[in-house]
C-alpha cells in the first residue's frame, strides 16, 4: 500500500448544492444574508469582538422568546442536542416526569427521561391531536411526586399546536417545572417564555428561524438554574452540563468550554436581526398568512388536512395524500422537475401524509404560488382531474382580499 491507495477511489470536486425551495419539516431556505454571514472571516472563540456578538445574539433570543432570562444561549448542536440539555440537567436519577406524546417528538422526550434515568409517565394522545390538559392534570394528580411536565409546543410530525399557556399553568399549580420543545414554533407561531412560566425550553435554528442547522437555542428560568447548582451528583453530561456552560455563556467570565461554531453563530445573529427587523407579531402574521393562501389552494386540489383547523401549525401543513396517488413520485417529480422538497408521512403517516413546511425565509407568496403550480402540473400528468391554474387563483384571490399590515416589508 501507498500513500495513495488512501485516496477516494472515486473522482472528487467541489461540492455545489443545487438550488432548492425548501418546503419541507425543515430546514427551511436560508436568506442570503445569513448565508453571506456565515462567510465572514473565523473569529477566536474568546476574542472580544466576538464576545461582543455573543451577547448581542443572546439579547436577540430574549426577545424571540419573550424573556428576561440570563440564561438564554444556542447551544453548539442540533435541537436535539437542546432536549437533551434540557432533560439530562433536569433529571435526578429516579425522578418521574409526566411526558406528553402525541407524535414523534414527544416520543424522543419519552426515550430522554427514561436514558437518563427518570421515571416517565406517559400521557398519550392521537397523532394530528393536541395535548389534552385535562389528560394532563389527571396524571399530576394522580402523580403528585412527579418533578417535571414535558411537551411539545408544535408536533412536526403531525403539524399540531398544543396549548402551551394552559399547560404550563396547570404545571405550576401542580409544582412542576416545564420542559418545552419550541423547535418548529419559535418564529412562527406565539411563544411568551416568562408570560407562561415556562423554565426549559429549547428550540433550533434551522425551522422557522432559517437559518443552517445546527444551533439550539435554549432558555431556563431560574428555577432551573437553582435545581442544576442544587444537585447532589454531578450532571451525567460533561459536554451539555449546565453550571461549565455559564463559564462561556454567562456575563461575567468568559472561558474555554468547547469552541464554540462562530461562523454558524454569526448566520443565527443576523437570522435573528431579521426576525427582530421584521418584528415577532409580523413574523406571525406572515406565517399565518401563508398558509392560509395555501389552504385556499389545497381545497380546490381536494387535499385535506389532517388536523382541525383550531389546532393547525401555519408553518407545517399535514395534509392526506389523495386516494390512488402514488406519494413517492410526486416527491420525486417536485425535487427532479421543481427542485421543490415537501415533506413525507413520519412514523403512523409514513405513505399517507405530506407534509408541506412554510417556515421562516420559506413562508413566502412566491413559494406557495409556486408549489400549487407544480403540484397542479404533477397531478394533472399523473392523469388525476384538477382544474389547471385553480389553485394558484385560490391562493392569490386569498393574498389580495388579505393584504398584510402596511409595515411588512418582505
Ligand atoms: C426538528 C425537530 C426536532 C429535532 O431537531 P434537530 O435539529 O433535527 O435535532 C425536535 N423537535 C421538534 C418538534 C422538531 O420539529
Amino acid at each position: 500500500m501507498t500513500i495513495d491507495d488512501f485516496r477516494p477511489t472515486k473522482e472528487v470536486t467541489t461540492f455545489y448544492p443545487p438550488q432548492r425551495v425548501l418546503m419541507g419539516p425543515g430546514p427551511s431556505d436560508t436568506h442570503f444574508r445569513v448565508l453571506s454571514a456565515m462567510a465572514r472571516p473565523t473569529l477566536g472563540h474568546l476574542d472580544p469582538v466576538f464576545t461582543g456578538m455573543m451577547e448581542e445574539l443572546k439579547s436577540l433570543l430574549r426577545y424571540s422568546f419573550q424573556t428576561k432570562n440570563m440564561m438564554t444561549f444556542p447551544v453548539s448542536g442540533p435541537g436535539s442536542v437542546g432536549m437533551e440539555m434540557c432533560f439530562v440537567n433536569m433529571i435526578v436519577p429516579g425522578d418521574k416526569v409526566v411526558v406528553c406524546r402525541n407524535g414523534v417528538f414527544g416520543g424522543r422526550m419519552v426515550e430522554n427521561v427514561e436514558r437518563h434515568g427518570g421515571i416517565a409517565v406517559v400521557v398519550d394522545d392521537k397523532w394530528g391531536e393536541p395535548v389534552d390538559p385535562q389528560k394532563v392534570e389527571d396524571a399530576l394528580k394522580q402523580n403528585p411526586d412527579a418533578k417535571i411536565l414535558a411537551f411539545v409546543h408544535a408536533e412536526t410530525s403531525t403539524g399540531v399546536l398544543s396549548d402551551a399557556k394552559t399547560l404550563c399553568e396547570i404545571a405550576r399549580r401542580h409544582n412542576c417545572l416545564t420542559i418545552v420543545d419550541t423547535v418548529t414554533s419559535l418564529g412562527g407561531s406565539p411563544i411568551y417564555v416568562d408570560g407562561w412560566g415556562i423554565d426549559a425550553i429549547y428550540s433550533g435554528s434551522q425551522k422557522c428561524l432559517s437559518c443552517p442547522p445546527g444551533l439550539s437555542p435554549v432558555s431556563f428560568s431560574e428555577r432551573v438554574t437553582d435545581l442544576v447548582k442544587g444537585r447532589k451528583d454531578k450532571v451525567h453530561s460533561w459536554f451539555m452540563d449546565l453550571n461549565q456552560l455559564l463559564g462561556y455563556w454567562g456575563t461575567t467570565t468568559r472561558t474555554y468550554h468547547h469552541t464554540a461554531p462562530t461562523n454558524a453563530l454569526y448566520a443565527l445573529h443576523e437570522s435573528l436581526l431579521m426576525l427582530s427587523e421584521e418584528g415577532l407579531e409580523q413574523s406571525w402574521a406572515r406565517h399565518e398568512r401563508n398558509y392560509q393562501a395555501l389552504k385556499a389552494g389545497f381545497a380546490t386540489l381536494g387535499i385535506n388536512y389532517v388536523v382541525d383547523e383550531q389546532y393547525r401549525l401555519p408553518q407545517l401543513n399535514s395534509v392526506y395524500v389523495p386516494e390512488g396517488v402514488d406519494e413517492k413520485e410526486v416527491r420525486r417529480r417536485l425535487l427532479e422537475e421543481y427542485s421543490l422538497e415537501i415533506g413525507a408521512g413520519l412514523g403512523a403517516f409514513a405513505g399517507k401524509v405530506w407534509r408541506f413546511g412554510l417556515m421562516g425565509t420559506s413562508s413566502k407568496i412566491e413559494n406557495v404560488l409556486f408549489c400549487l403550480n407544480a403540484l397542479e402540473a404533477v397531478f394533472t400528468d399523473m392523469g388525476l382531474k384538477v382544474e389547471y391554474g385553480s389553485a394558484e387563483a385560490a391562493a392569490h384571490r386569498y393574498y389580495a382580499a388579505n393584504p398584510m399590515p402596511s409595515s411588512f416589508s418582505g
